[in-house]
């Protein structure tokens, strides 16, 4: 190897790894210059053959213009590479008015919102205040206020969610209880701790019961409880008040039935029932009320005049109603839905459905 053909080799690999670092038309055209130009490096070797002698003449030449052939096709395959890599982000970029849009999927509310908005609506326009209460609650707003003292065998109709720590209570106890609240009824007796009467408030919220789901039971439930008390009210203000409701609800036919119940914290108390919207009342197959025409939907009851009496307010003066439905239960009537437990399984294909 000649001192000639060692400075070709080193041309080549010089400029074959300038040539991959050439990143646009103007360093590939510099590169150009530089190595394969009128004044460029290998040119300046070929220029040079001239002066040797006949054998190395023979040897430099050939392989020169081997390097030369190389580095020449080198730089066009650089070029379209470059180019096709130019061309790729254009169209990347590009923006094409003819094609369609894409969809927009759009968001829904749960069907448990819907049916509770749908049930606040009918009592909002019956002129009842929309309200809400804490979800953690106190024994003595849960139960005691209530009428459900400790031990009283009432509390079996709540399995409860307890807390380990104790708080404050409102009697100065320094050890009140606390769990999560089982019903929206506590909210009347802070309502009324805090207003005076005419009172008419709809409480909807998240209740939680300590107890085995399946079909028709969850360990979370959403309630809409219902006050009112003021001076003259009976037992025809809630049957009306509720008819006024299913009507709205379910057809303007509806009929209520009240059945008498027991919920401590009202005298009397009532189950109430609304007639079935879905048949006559007579076919076993209906899914609403499996033939017997009635759906119980709600307890409800007159406002027990002891707790009247201890919010401050005088018995023999006013009275009121209360009333206490479940959202779900209402929901998969309205829906047509058979297990509960849809509602909250979080599954995208039974809740697109509404
Ligand atoms: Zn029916």
């Amino acid at each position: 190897m000649s001192e000639t053909t060692d400075r070709i080799a080193s041309i080549e690999r010089d400029a074959l790894a300038a040539l991959a670092a050439a990143e646009d038309d103007a360093a590939i055209e510099a590169w150009r210059t530089r190595v394969l130009g009128r004044s460029g490096e290998l040119t300046g070797v070929l220029r040079g053959i001239g002066g040797l002698d006949a054998d190395e003449r023979k040897v430099v030449g050939a392989e020169a213009n081997r390097v030369k052939g190389i580095l020449e096709a080198a730089l066009d395959e650089r070029r379209e590479a470059l180019r096709r890599a130019a061309l790729a982000s254009t169209e990347a970029d590009a923006l094409d008015v003819t094609l369609p849009g894409r969809p927009l999927r759009r968001g829904r509310l749960h069907p448990i919102t819907q049916v509770r908005r749908r049930i606040l609506d009918v009592f909002e326009r019956l002129g009842f205040q929309v309200i809400e209460g804490p979800e953690v609650e106190l024994d003595a707003y849960n139960f005691g206020a209530l009428r459900i003292p400790e031990h009283h065998p009432a509390r079996d109709m709540w399995d409860t969610f307890w807390f380990d720590e104790e708080v404050q209570g409102p009697d100065g106890n320094e050890r009140a209880p606390l769990l999560l609240r089982t019903h929206t009824s506590p909210m009347q007796v802070r309502f009324m701790q805090e207003h005076e009467p005419p009172i008419r408030v709809a409480v909807p919220g998240k209740c939680y019961r300590y107890e085995a789901t399946d079909a028709t039971h969850e360990w979370m439930l959403e309630q809409v409880e219902l006050l009112a008390i003021d001076e003259g009210i009976s037992m025809a203000n809630l049957k009306g008040t509720l008819q006024e409701w299913a009507r709205q609800m379910f057809g303007p036919s509806r009929k209520v039935m009240l059945r008498n119940s027991y919920f401590p914290f009202v005298e009397p108390g009532v189950e109430v029932a609304v007639d079935c919207f879905q048949c006559p009342g007579d076919d076993p197959s209906c899914p609403v009320c499996r033939g017997s025409g009635w759906l119980e939907l709600m307890g409800a009851g007159m406002v027990h005049p002891e707790i009247i009496a201890a919010q401050g307010y005088d018995p023999e003066r006013y009275t009121g109603f209360a009333a206490g439905m479940g959202v779900e239960r209402v929901a998969m009537v309205l829906l047509g839905v058979s297990d509960i437990r849809d509602f909250h399984a979080n599954d995208p294909r039974f809740l697109a459905q509404f």
